[in-house]
């Protein structure tokens, strides 16, 4: 479905990924996860067009779709939830709903897709009329993740769902994410700091570190390495 092929990605000098190789099949939940600056944001970055690589490919479904622009790349079907939510603060939930479908005009599925969505976090519908700015860091993030979903993606992309959130509601926000991928088969790649629940909620993980890929495996026996729980789990 997604294949990151020995991928390079330079912020001006900075060598931020050496090399990395990341292959996602369909209606997987991957999981990356690794320590501040690792790279993490980076793969996300290079995968959606927002900094592309210098070297080395991104295919999806078989397209070389390494250069092109992130607005054709969302029209594919690959949407990104961003590292701290970057909702429209002063455009209402329906409106910034409305900004994730701004690539469609198949109105009736649209709708469907809106009440998907409201049924998924009734909270929103709640608040449809309020502005994003108003809403709590979990609300917002809701509102993201729904914002993404607008746009009908096969496979989703999430930089740190849990960044900045209670851990209730980071639980919350995961059991979600595990009930997209099974109503819809939604391939899922989620970037996260926090090991555990990201490696729970995956079929497969990667751990990079310095940015290169340092392991990868199943999620579940990622989970009970000795290295891993020693490095990321806290164990
Ligand atoms: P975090 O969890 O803190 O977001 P990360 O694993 O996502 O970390 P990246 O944000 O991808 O890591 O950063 C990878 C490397 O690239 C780091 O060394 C970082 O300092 C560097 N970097 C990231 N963004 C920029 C930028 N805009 N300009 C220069 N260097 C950058």
């Amino acid at each position: 479905m997604l294949k990151l092929k020995d991928i390079h990605t330079y912020y001006g000098n900075i060598h931020a990924l050496k090399g990395i190789n990341i292959e996602i099949n369909e209606g997987e939940i991957v999981s990356l996860i690794g320590a501040n600056g690792a790279g993490k944001s980076t793969t996300l970055m290079t995968t959606c067009g927002i900094i592309p690589a210098k070297r080395g490919s991104v295919e999806f479904k078989g397209e070389d779709i390494t250069h092109l622009s992130p607005d054709k790349i969302v029209a594919l079907g690959l949407s990104q939830v961003p590292e701290g939510r970057r909702i429209f603060p002063f455009l209402t939930v329906a409106e910034n709903l409305d900004m994730g479908a701004f690539l469609r005009n198949d109105k009736d599925e649209i709708a469907k897709d809106l009440g998907y969505v409201y049924g998924l976090f009734p909270i929103l519908a709640e608040r449809k009329s309020q502005t994003g700015g108003t809403l709590s860091g979990g609300e917002q993030q809701m509102l993201a993740i729904s914002r993404a979903l607008m746009a009908r993606p096969t496979v989703l992309l999430l930089d740190e769902p849990s960044l900045g959130l209670a851990p209730i509601i980071v639980k919350q926000i995961f059991s979600i994410i595990k009930q997209i991928n099974k109503d819809h088969g939604t391939t899922i790649f989620i970037v996260e700091q926090n090991a555990n629940l990201a490696l729970k909620a995956a079929n497969r993980g990667y751990v990079m570190e310095n940015g290169a890929i340092t392991i990868t495996d199943t999620g579940a026996n990622l989970l009970v390495n000795e290295d891993i729980k020693k490095a990321y789990l806290g164990i």
